[in-house]
């Protein structure tokens, strides 16, 4: 009579020495196999963990013989008594103080022997663990990722259904929602030329939620972006998305920051301190170079525009004299970094579009402190050098680096320094947890190529209540793009640790506002029509002011759980070339479907 396994009693991480007499019934994979003298040890691992099976040849002999056979990767099925390891015990193992006497065992399944071992730590390409995930995710890093990401995902849900929202789902085939990414678009069988496009993001149907009265909303959303690839991106990814009616952006970033507490609690066990801190955008561009700050350490910009002003400094002056900045910040003990090391960070800032990086060490001589080395010479009278201690609160042994140019090149380029010089400099604490909300984000952005404003957030995101006077809401004029960028939006993004966790608004619910807002994007009434005719029709018939907000999922997995790499805590990811290892995708068709479909392939060698 073969083994039931379908009357499996434990799983392989459960056993304890208060079992030992129990007679158990286990099933699970082959992790290693041990002869030792007769006497047969195999590792049985599921998703539970591992469990060491003992085959005695005395004992048992026909489960011995047929245990002999095994090999790695096989599954089984096997029946014993949990006995004592006594000395033996394993206190690496939770449940290393016992192992199962087998009496009965079953073979279930056979396997080839794998293209990589199936252990934790491995340094087989990631390709090629990808194009065999199944084999992959039986690791524990990696089956771990994804139960936490469950764990994670639990939480969230629980969290929101207690305070009362409903998880809707909303269409997957829709039309475009822009959320400034290339759509994924769909071709439709029944109606030649007209095509589907893949949410961006469930935007517009949650508003129209909120204006159908469902009041708070939250679902685990698919999105669809057609981008090009960077490191943490990934085609299709998972939000974590939220709408309430009736709100300021208080209401919204309170529930958020709350729930948030709850994942930090079961993911890393700490206690996150609330109301987390707020600041401004333009706050955060002006001490960390971002808009997502990290807190974890100091280094942050200071701005010695008045100092540079007493320079005969060319690099400094010109600048200024066309109404830019000259910012620094502060390397602690930075005086000790090597020539190769500064002249590096030069060459890499220069990549982004710096001209240079201006520096000087800080030193002290006679109780006096001096500037040496790098532009020391442009930096010379004693009130200049009172002036850049007193902004900067450099001490002797520390580093001092500048940019001078337009602000908001300043900001990128002193960003950029103090991240890559803080990760080289081994200036970030370890397990420093620091969340932030970066709010009054601007609602435009303005672009040089196009010479056109476009949102920063999305076309939906209402502007702040003191800042509508700029739109010129009663006319149809278009104001200046200088007004149109003093506008700060009703807009908030909850950052962890330098990087952003997600964002979201109050939206706009008046349908005047939504049209000009259009308008100044430069999308015709026709085209406004054309494009979002629903949301505008829906505008009309009495719409709550609402917001709400939308969380990367992966990332908050891939952060709490500081997995590398958001591939790693994606069950079946694509690689950075939006392709799927495993099972190929994306694939052609045959001529027969395309016929179907309309479409005709025009071929690109
Ligand atoms: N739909 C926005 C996004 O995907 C989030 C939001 O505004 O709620 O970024």
């Amino acid at each position: 009579m073969p083994l039931p396994y379908h009357e499996r009693t434990h799983h392989c991480g459960e056993l304890r020495a208060g079992d030992v007499g129990k007679t158990v019934l286990l099933s699970g994979w082959v992790y290693n196999y041990r002869d030792h003298g007769g006497m047969v040890f195999i590792d049985l691992r599921d998703r539970g963990g591992l469990t060491q099976l003992r085959f005695n040849p005395e004992t048992d002999p026909k489960a011995h013989e047929i245990a002999r056979s095994f090999r790695s990767e096989f599954v089984i099925a096997v029946r014993g008594e949990v006995v004592s390891r006594g000395d033996m015990a394993n206190p690496n193992l939770p449940t290393g103080e016992i192992e199962i006497a087998a009496h009965e065992v079953d073979l279930l399944s056979k396997s080839e022997t794998p293209p990589f071992p199936i252990e934790d730590d491995i340094d087989t390409n990631e390709d090629l663990r990808l194009s065999h995930r199944v084999l992959d995710i039986r690791r524990t890093p990696v089956k771990n990722a994804l139960m936490l990401r469950h764990r994670i995902t639990k939480t969230i849900r629980d969290y929101f259904d207690r305070h009362g929202f409903a998880d809707i789902e909303t269409p997957i085939l829709n039309k475009s929602t822009p959320e400034g990414a290339r759509d994924y678009l769909v071709p439709s069988r029944l109606h030649h030329g007209h095509f589907y496009a893949l949410p961006q993001s469930p935007q517009i149907f949650k508003q129209l939620l909120m204006i159908a009265g469902m009041d708070r909303y939250m679902q685990i959303a698919r999105c669809f972006r057609d981008e090009d690839l960077r490191a943490d991106r990934q085609p299709e990814f998972t939000q974590v998305d939220i709408e309430m009616a009736f709100v300021q952006p208080e209401n919204v970033m309170q529930h958020v920051e709350s729930c948030l507490a709850e994942v930090a609690k079961i993911a890393i066990g700490i206690d996150v301190p609330l109301p987390l801190p707020r600041i401004s955008y333009a706050d955060a561009m002006k001490t960390y170079g971002k808009d997502a700050p990290d807190m974890r350490y100091e280094m942050t910009i200071k701005d010695v525009s008045e100092m540079a002003k007493k320079t005969d400094f060319k690099v400094f002056r010109e600048p200024l004299d066309t109404g830019g900045v000259v910012r620094c910040i502060v390397v602690p003990n930075g005086a000790e970094m090597t020539r190769k090391e500064t002249d590096g960070l030069a060459e890499e800032v220069k990549g982004i579009g710096a001209g240079g990086l201006p520096l000087v060490k800080v030193a002290e001589e006679g109780g006096k402190i001096v500037l040496q080395t790098g532009i020391a010479k442009f930096l010379s009278t004693d009130e200049i050098v009172h002036d850049l201690v007193e902004a900067t609160g450099a001490k002797p042994g520390d580093l001092v680096m500048f940019a001078a140019d337009s602000e908001d090149n300043v900001c990128k380029y002193l960003g950029w320094l103090r991240e890559t010089v803080a990760e080289r400099r081994g200036l970030i604490p370890e397990n420093e947890w620091k969340f932030c909300w970066v709010v009054d984000f601007p609602l435009f952005g303005y672009d040089d190529e196009t010479k056109a404003v476009f949102p920063m957030h999305h076309p939906f995101t209402s502007p702040k209540d003191e800042d509508l006077d700029h739109m010129k809401l009663d006319t149809d004029d278009v104001p200046p793009t200088k007004d149109l960028l003093k506008i700060r939006a009703k807009a908030y993004d909850v950052v962890l640790n330098g990087i952003e966790l997600g964002g979201g608004s109050i939206r706009i619910h008046r349908h005047d506002v939504q049209s000009k807002i259009f308008r100044l994007l430069g999308i015709s009434a026709e085209e406004a029509k054309l494009r979002f005719s629903f949301l505008l029709d829906a505008l009309k018939y009495g719409a709550p002011p609402h917001g709400g907000i939308a969380l990367g999922l992966d990332r908050i997995v891939m952060l709490m759980g500081r997995f590398p790499s958001i591939r790693d805590v994606i069950a079946f990811p694509k690689n950075a070339k939006a392709i799927c290892p495993l099972s190929e995708a994306p694939g052609p068709v045959d001529d027969a479907q395309l016929k179907e479909l309309g479409l005709n392939v025009v071929k690109s060698d």
